[in-house]
């Protein structure tokens, strides 16, 4: 079955061909930073705008780069939540009208079902069952996975998600968006032993999270070291966020081992942005070895939006007969649990 996956939650637009029995054919991603930049976060009108620009000439670079034809599509899988409204009904629009054209089937894919199995489309795919931590600009929860669909909420953050602060981090320390990857950098050469940043509820049992303080620690750290035009000097920015990225790792790490403890898993996935964190993979691989575990993640660009995920993920579901009805439906808000199992 060959599947149009089609990802525009947000600010990117992406694109996939996957072929169930062959594989990703072929993905095609934009992003919208470059034009989100200058108001120093995402704004949905013009989110929506620019997916409307993009979406048609990239389905048809990657129809190309597979070298197939529309008629060659079995169906099609968009992301209908969650995300921005506007730019989720672009991708459901074209995704539903496309298929109803090609009289085929369309599904409306949950989009963080969608990272959630991405690692699956590495060479090495994690099996079920196995604990999930997801984290990415919306979301940090921890879950239990038994199969598709069989999803147990486990804990969650209680206020910022990792992913968003480690962008507004970034936006304290006078670095562009998103912050992840810019804090990272800056970490390498950075001395974190200089601050004491906090590990946040990890004295406390329980697997939720906040994130919050984190934000302002860095926030007083910052104002203390700023010099009279209000700048950073080099080596403090490194060293600031080098503890930032380092109290963040610590954090979710501590986390994870206690739900494998909890729940006596040793097998977990990694997904999301933050997931492409390398110093988030390097600490949970030690930690998974020692506990004779495995960790799986995504190649770097698929941990963030991408179309693969989506058409990788609504191929699992049109498989078994799931499908969407031929109304247009998005879900802004829309949590996990209330996907239905992948019962045939
Ligand atoms: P959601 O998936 O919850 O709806 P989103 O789609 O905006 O949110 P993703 O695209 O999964 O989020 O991930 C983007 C986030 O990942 C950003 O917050 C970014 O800073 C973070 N990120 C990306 N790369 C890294 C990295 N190397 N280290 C830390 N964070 C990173
Ligand atoms: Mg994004
Ligand atoms: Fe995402």
């Amino acid at each position: 079955m060959l599947v149009l996956g089609l990802e525009t939650s947000c600010d990117e637009t992406g694109i996939a061909l996957y072929d169930t029995d062959r594989g990703l054919l072929a993905d095609a991603l934009y992003s919208q930073i470059e034009l989100h930049q200058q108001y120093g976060g995402v704004v949905p009108e013009l989110a929506s705008r620019d997916h409307v620009r993009k979406i048609i000439p990239l389905i048809e670079e990657v129809l190309a780069e597979a070298g197939v034809t529309k008629a060659d599509i079995d169906a099609i899988a968009y992301t209908s939540g969650p995300g921005l409204a506007g730019a989720l009904m672009v991708g459901a629009c074209v995704g539903r009208s496309l298929a109803l054209a090609l009289d085929i089937p369309a599904i409306g894919v949950h989009h963080m079902e969608g990272h959630l199995l991405a690692p699956m489309l590495e060479q090495t795919p994690p099996a079920f069952p196995f604990l999930a931590l997801l984290v990415s600009g919306g979301h940090t929860q921890l879950i239990k996975v038994e199969a598709i669909g069989e999803y147990e909420l486990l804990g969650e953050s209680l206020d910022d998600a990792a992913g968003e602060a480690f962008d507004k981090a970034a936006k304290m320390m006078g670095l562009a968006y998103p912050g992840g990857p810019n804090i990272a950098k800056l970490a390498l050469d950075g001395n974190g032993d200089r601050f004491k940043f906090p590990r946040p509820m990890t004295t406390k049992p329980g697997l939720d999270f906040s994130f919050s303080g984190l934000k302002t620690f860095t926030l007083n750290t910052v104002a203390k070291h700023v010099d009279d035009n209000g700048e950073l000097e080099p080596q403090i920015k490194c060293d600031i966020a080098d503890a930032f990225e380092l109290a963040v790792v610590d954090t979710l790490v501590l986390k994870c081992k206690r739900a494998m403890k909890q729940t006596g898993m040793n097998q977990l996935v990694i997904a999301g942005g933050v997931s492409a964190n390398s110093r988030l993979r390097e600490k949970l691989e030690q930690t998974l070895t020692s506990m004779k575990g495995n960790v799986f993640y995504a190649r770097p660009e698929f941990c963030t939006d991408n179309g693969a995920m989506i058409a990788y993920a609504g191929a699992q579901r049109l498989l078994v007969g799931q499908h969407a009805s031929l109304a247009v439906v998005v879900k802004p808000r829309w949590p996990l649990q209330q996907l239905p199992a992948l019962s045939r």
